[in-house]
This record gives structure tokens, C-alpha cells and sequence, in this order.
């Protein structure tokens, strides 16, 4: 039984193509392998909007041609925003690269592997020629109907959370992104076939789904229409809601266009949304959210927060935010940290801008220096880091309900769990009993960024 091995870099998205890619495998007699020694085809999905994940994925494309030389049979390819952003420029610079797939393209993922495989694995394994054999795929057109096919999961023994993905693409242009370019434009897929999804989860013990899309709130908008004032994602929102056996429904991630009131409002009528939503504020500077093309004041995405607050109590807020975009002046700055003192997140990924080639801001006037930006990134994350400390120090002693996840990551003698406000704990018990399961958890005490607590 042939054996794949997919290694993915990036973002939930990337996650859970990489896990619709995995089933389509499974479904086609593979194996899955964790070494990729072992592997006869190895596919890397790399996410294009940090350098970082770009760059890792590189360097570990490079480092297998190494493995090609013992192994002659083995398909590599890349899949995923970088394949597409990069295309063939991939093919020329590894001569071991068999393929390269497009974001719209994983559903051919297996029939591209598998044919270039079977035609290696009939020929003589020690040929050298091998390697030549199958010749080179490079799919990164734009496909009707691709946002459907993300669809099916890799049913796994105690499986308490789940990704969905609603939509793919993005209309937006933020001047940093390339996500347009590598997602294309918005498509969302009908209501009835998520449903159906979450339902064929939930029969599978799921308790907890993440609905995903770039801007998830705009979900449907050029496809459905409003209904009694609601838009496709609330009344996406409500026919989850309505599946049983899911009893969490979290989604990621939101924009200040398109949040309205009939949103706000589901947070008071629809008890299983969980009181967390991570919500992208790049910057707290009005002139600098106009260079980033985002079309939106600081004062909007508070007076949003702010409703959200008033909607949900307990609700936990939790942003992204860029430190030294192009011409970002010392007050530009402060106005960033300001916004998040004033709105108390409860965490922020805090990005220094690194320039991305093929992006507007790249080419912007006013790029920073690395020290400055460092600089700046280290007062927000001081900023940052003090509130989510405090935050998570106020829940010692408190009662907390947590959806069991099972073993901790870090220590699997533990179970691991979030609180509704995605806050991580820590706990002792046992896995086979209670993972999937809603537990109250006494908050014993707090490491900063974790909470441990021990069952009611
Ligand atoms: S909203 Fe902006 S940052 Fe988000 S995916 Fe679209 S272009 Fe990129």
C-alpha cells in the first residue's frame, strides 16, 4: 500500500485543505505517514501571507532532493497559496518538483500523485530514469465550483473539534495580502451541504465546529439573499445552530465590512456561539488602515467591539495587528497601541510588516527600518502580553466550562480543553472517558498563557 506524507505550513485553512487532501488519499487505498523517509509521495501546502511559512517550506523542498537520490519512485509536490503564487518558477527551481497545485485545485491532488506513482512504481525501482518518469504537473487554474470540494474528514477516534470550510477567496485588497491573488474571488457554498457536513460530524462525536473563511461574515453575499433582515452568515449560523449534538460553534475570521447589527444580535439568541471572536484590527491609525486599503475607521471597529460586548458579557476579543507598515509615524504607532489598551484584548498576534512580493505595500514609499519595526513590535507585545497575562490570572478561582479536546499536546499523561472564550486548560483525567465531553472546570491557577484546573 503506497504511503503519502503532507506537511503543512500556514494557517486553519491551509489545515484543513491539507485534511481534505489526507482523506482523498485514504479513499484511494494510500496510507498515511508521519516519516517522510517512508513516504512514496510527499506534498508540502505552504501558506503565502507570512514570509516565514514560505520560507520554511522552501528550504524544506530543498533538503529532500537529497532523499530523491535513494528513493527514485518518490513524487514531491507542492500545493496550496505559494504553488499558486509561484506556479512553474517552482518547477524550474527543484528538479526533483513533480507538481504544483493551485488553491483551487486539491481535489486533483490524488489523481495527479497516483498516476505519476503507478507509472514510477511499474517500471524498474532501481532505474535512475525513474525519477524522469511521469513528467511534471503544474495546475493553478481557477476551477467553478472548487469551494465545494472541501468537504470531507478523516473520521479519527475521539475527535472532539472540528474545521469547516464555508467559503474560499476574497474580494478585499489589502495592500499586504496576497490572498486575492492566490485564493480568488469570494464563492461560497450553499448552506444545505455545510449542514449536511456538520451533521455527518456530529454523528461522528464532534462537538465543536470552526467555520472558516477569509472574511467569514461575508459568506454568501453574491450567491443567497438576506432573510428577514439576515444575512446568508446568520442564517448559516442558526441552521448549525440547529444540528444536534454540536454544542460549540465558533467561526474565523470576521471584518469590520459587512459586521452588522443582525450579527451582533446572533451572539443573544444563539447560546452554542461561543464568546470568542478573533477579530483582525491591523491597526488602531486611520491613515494607516487607508494605505492598508482597509476600508474602515478605527472608531467603526470599536463601536463594533464595543456592541459585542454589550451583546455578550463574557465575550473575549482576540485581534491581529501590523507594526511598521509602510510610513507608520510614531503616532500612527500609539494609535495602535492605544486601540488595544482601550479595547482590552484578550490576545493579538502582533506582526512586524515584512514586504511580500507581489503586494502593493511593497512598493509603498516609507518602509521602515528592521529596528524600528522591532521596536515597535516589542512595546505592543509588552502592551499585549500584559493584558492577556492579567486576563488569564483573573480566571483563577472562577468555574469554567471546558469542551475536553484529550491529550494535552505538550504532556499526554494531561487533558486538554478551551473555555468559550478559547482560553487553553489543563487538567487531569481521563481521555477515553471525557474527551468530547462539556466539563465544569475549577480554575486552580494560571502559567500566564495557560490555565490549569482540575474537574468539579
Ligand atoms: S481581507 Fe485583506 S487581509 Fe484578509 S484575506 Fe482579504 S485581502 Fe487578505
Amino acid at each position: 500500500m503506497p504511503k503519502v506524507h503532507v506537511r503543512t505550513y500556514g494557517c486553519q485553512m491551509n489545515e484543513r485543505d491539507s485534511e481534505q487532501v489526507v482523506q482523498m488519499f485514504i479513499e484511494g487505498g494510500y496510507t498515511v505517514t508521519a516519516n517522510e523517509a517512508e513516504a512514496d509521495a510527499i506534498l508540502i501546502n505552504t501558506c503565502s501571507v507570512r514570509d516565514q511559512a514560505e520560507q520554511k517550506a522552501l528550504g524544506k523542498m530543498g533538503m529532500l532532493a537529497a532523499h530523491r537520490r535513494t528513493r527514485p519512485h518518490v513524487v514531491y509536490g507542492f500545493m496550496g497559496c505559494m504553488a499558486q503564487s509561484r506556479g512553474d518558477e517552482l518547477l524550474a527551481r527543484f528538479a526533483h518538483l513533480d507538481l504544483v497545485i493551485g488553491t483551487q485545485k486539491y481535489h486533483k491532488a490524488f489523481a495527479y500523485v497516483d498516476a505519476i506513482l503507478r507509472q514510477r512504481l511499474e517500471a524498474r525501482m532501481d532505474d535512475p530514469a525513474l525519477a524522469l518518469m511521469g513528467g511534471t504537473v503544474c495546475d493553478i487554474a481557477e476551477e467553478d465550483g472548487s469551494q465545494n470540494t472541501i468537504r470531507d474528514h478523516q473520521p479519527k477516534p475521539l475527535q472532539a473539534t472540528a474545521f469547516v470550510s464555508i467559503m474560499q477567496g476574497c474580494n478585499m485588497r489589502c495592500t499586504f495580502c496576497i490572498v486575492p491573488d492566490t485564493r480568488g474571488r469570494e464563492r461560497s457554498r450553499p448552506i444545505r451541504e455545510i449542514v449536511a457536513e456538520v451533521r455527518q460530524l456530529a454523528a461522528q462525536g464532534v462537538r465543536e465546529v470552526t467555520l472558516l473563511g477569509q472574511i467569514v461574515n461575508l459568506y454568501g453575499r453574491s450567491e443567497f439573499s438576506r432573510v428577514e433582515g439576515k444575512s446568508p452568515f446568520v442564517q448559516l449560523l442558526e441552521a448549525v445552530h440547529d444540528v444536534d449534538g454540536i454544542e460549540r460553534i465558533r467561526f474565523t475570521s470576521p471584518h469590520p465590512i459587512g459586521y452588522r447589527e443582525d450579527l451582533v444580535r446572533a451572539f443573544t439568541y444563539l447560546p452554542k456561539l461561543c464568546s470568542h471572536i478573533h477579530f483582525p484590527m491591523q491597526s488602531g491609525s486611520d491613515r494607516i488602515l487607508e494605505a492598508m486599503r482597509r476600508p474602515y475607521k478605527s472608531a467603526k471597529f470599536i463601536a463594533i467591539c464595543e456592541a459585542m460586548q454589550a451583546a455578550r458579557s463574557d465575550l473575549a476579543i482576540t485581534t491581529d495587528v501590523i507594526v511598521g507598515f509602510p510610513g507608520e509615524t510614531e503616532e500612527d504607532f500609539q494609535a495602535s497601541v492605544d486601540t488595544v489598551e482601550r479595547l482590552q484584548f484578550d490576545n493579538a498576534f502582533v506582526f512586524r510588516y515584512s514586504q511580500r512580493r507581489n503586494t502593493p505595500a511593497a512598493e509603498l514609499p516609507g518602509q521602515l527600518t528592521e529596528p524600528i519595526k522591532e521596536q515597535r513590535n516589542q512595546i505592543l507585545l509588552e502592551t499585549v502580553n500584559r493584558i492577556a497575562i492579567a486576563k488569564h490570572q483573573a480566571l483563577v478561582g472562577t468555574r469554567q466550562q471546558v469542551l475536553c479536546e484529550g491529550p494535552s499536546k505538550n504532556n499526554s499523561a494531561r487533558l486538554s480543553g478551551r473555555t468559550t472564550q478559547n482560553k487553553g486548560v489543563v487538567f487531569e483525567g481521563d481521555a477515553s472517558r471525557l474527551t468530547g465531553h462539556l466539563l465544569d472546570l475549577h480554575i486552580d491557577h494560571s502559567t500566564g498563557f495557560t490555565l490549569y484546573g482540575s474537574v468539579c
